[in-house]
C-alpha cells in the first residue's frame, strides 16, 4: 500500500486550523526509464520524438509535461505508418496494438520498447503559461532546489483551479494566499509533519505548504502507469480548492471531514478533467474505485465525519470524492457552496445539507453505503 504518513498531532501544535490533505494514494509501482527526446511544439503541430519505452500512458503524461497534448502518435510499420489514437473505437487502433503489447493497469496502452521513433501530433496543451491567469493576491514561494518540473505540477494545477472557480462559480480566489513549495522538507508548517502539502486558515489566510521531497509527492509520479494520467496534476488543484473553502466557509469544525476534503477531490478531478482532457472519466472511476476499495466496508462514509476516521485509510480520499458524486447527482454545482455559506452562518450542517441537497444525511449514507459493494 502506499507510503502515506500521517502524523497529525505535531501540526495542530503549530497552526490550530491547519486541515491536512494527501490527495494521492494508490500504490508504488516501479518506474520504468521513461524519457521523450525531441523538440515538442507546445502551439499544437507535428513532433518527432524518440521515447525511452514504457506505456503510451506515460509517453503521453510526459510529452504533456512539455506541453504536447498528444492526439495520436504513428511510428514505422513495414515500410507505412501506424498509428494510435488515444480513446479511439478498438479498430482504429488494430494494427498499432497488434505490434505492441498492451499493459498497464487499470487503463492498459500499448507499451513502446526503448528507443522508439515516434511521429506525435500535438495539440496545444494548456501548458505553464495558465499561471498567467493567477489572482495577484496568490503568491508563489519556490524554494531553489524545486525541480522545474514539480514547480510547473504545482503552478499548473492550481491555475487549473482558478480557471475553475472562475468558469464554474463566477470568481477566484480573492484573499492573500501563498503557495509554498519546499525541496528539504523543512518549511516551517510541515516540519516533522511527514506529509507533502497542508493548507492553514488563519484570520482567512490561506498557506499551502507542499514538500517535493517528500516520498508521497515522488510517488504519486510513479502512478501515472497504473492509472494513465499524473495525479500531481491534481493534487495542487484539491490543495487551492481548500483555499477557496477558506475563504467561502466550509473550512468549519461542524462540516464533516468527508464532506471538507470530498469537495477538495471532487472539485480538482472535476476541474483537471474540464480544462485538460488529461483524465478521462473512465480513469477517474477506475482511480477513485480502486482507492475505495482499499477501504474496508466496516469503515463507512458516517464514520469519516471526524477528522480520526476520515484518516484513518488513505483510500478514504476515493470514497470521499465517490460520495460527493453521488451526493451531488441531479444538484446544481452551487449547492455545495450554499452548503458552506449556511453552516458558516450558524446553521447546523444536518439542517443545511438536507435544505441543499434534498435529503437528510441519514437517508443519503444509507443509499451510499447500498452502492459500496460496486465498489468492489
Ligand atoms: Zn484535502
Amino acid at each position: 500500500m502506499i507510503a502515506r504518513t500521517s502524523s497529525r498531532r505535531g501540526i495542530a501544535a503549530l497552526v490550530l486550523t491547519c486541515l491536512l490533505m494527501f490527495g494521492i494514494r494508490g500504490e508504488a509501482f516501479a518506474a520504468g526509464p521513461e524519457e521523450l527526446q525531441g523538440s515538442l511544439p507546445a502551439t499544437g503541430g507535428i513532433s518527432i520524438a524518440v521515447w525511452n519505452g514504457g506505456p503510451v500512458a506515460r509517453l503521453r503524461a510526459a510529452a504533456l509535461e512539455r506541453g504536447c497534448a498528444v492526439s495520436s502518435i504513428w511510428v514505422e510499420s513495414n515500410g507505412g505508418l501506424i498509428g494510435y489514437v488515444p480513446g479511439a473505437p478498438t479498430v482504429v487502433n488494430q494494427a498499432f496494438t497488434a505490434k505492441y503489447k498492451v499493459g498497464g493497469f487499470p487503463t492498459p496502452t500499448p507499451v513502446l520498447p526503448v528507443g522508439t521513433a515516434a511521429v506525435l501530433i500535438c495539440q496545444a496543451s494548456t501548458g505553464p503559461a495558465r499561471v498567467n491567469g493567477m489572482p495577484s493576491t496568490v503568491s508563489f514561494t519556490i524554494d531553489a532546489g524545486v525541480s522545474t518540473t514539480d514547480e510547473t505540477w504545482i503552478r499548473n494545477g492550481s491555475a487549473i483551479a482558478e480557471d475553475y472557480l472562475r468558469n464554474v462559480y463566477g470568481g477566484g480566489l480573492t484573499a492573500l494566499d501563498s503557495i509554498k513549495v519546499h525541496a528539504d522538507g523543512t518549511g516551517a508548517a510541515i516540519t516533522g509533519a511527514g506529509i507533502q502539502a497542508t493548507s492553514c486558515s488563519t484570520t482567512n489566510v490561506g498557506i499551502v505548504n507542499y514538500s517535493t521531497t517528500h516520498a508521497d509527492w515522488i510517488a504519486a509520479g510513479t502512478f501515472v502507469q497504473p492509472f494513465g494520467f499524473d495525479p500531481r496534476v491534481a493534487v495542487p488543484a484539491h490543495e487551492y480548492f481548500h483555499l477557496w473553502q477558506i475563504e467561502v466557509g466550509c473550512i468549519n469544525t461542524q462540516i464533516p471531514s468527508w464532506m471538507t476534503e470530498g469537495m477538495a477531490e471532487y472539485l480538482s478531478f472535476q476541474a483537471v478533467q474540464r480544462r485538460d482532457g488529461l483524465i478521462s472519466d473512465d480513469q477517474r472511476r477506475r482511480y477513485e474505485y480502486y482507492g475505495a476499495s482499499g477501504v474496508p466496508s466496516s469503515a463507512t462514509l458516517q464514520s469519516m465525519e471526524t477528522r480520526a476516521g476520515m484518516f484513518k485509510y488513505p483510500g478514504s480520499y476515493s470514497l470521499a470524492d465517490l460520495g460527493f458524486q453521488q451526493l451531488l447527482k441531479g444538484q446544481r454545482a452551487e449547492a455545495m457552496r450554499e452548503f458552506c455559506v449556511d453552516v458558516a452562518g450558524g446553521k447546523t450542517w444536518q439542517t443545511s445539507f438536507a435544505a441543499r441537497f434534498g435529503q437528510t444525511p441519514e437517508a443519503f449514507y444509507t443509499a451510499f453505503e447500498a452502492t459500496r459493494s460496486s465498489f468492489r
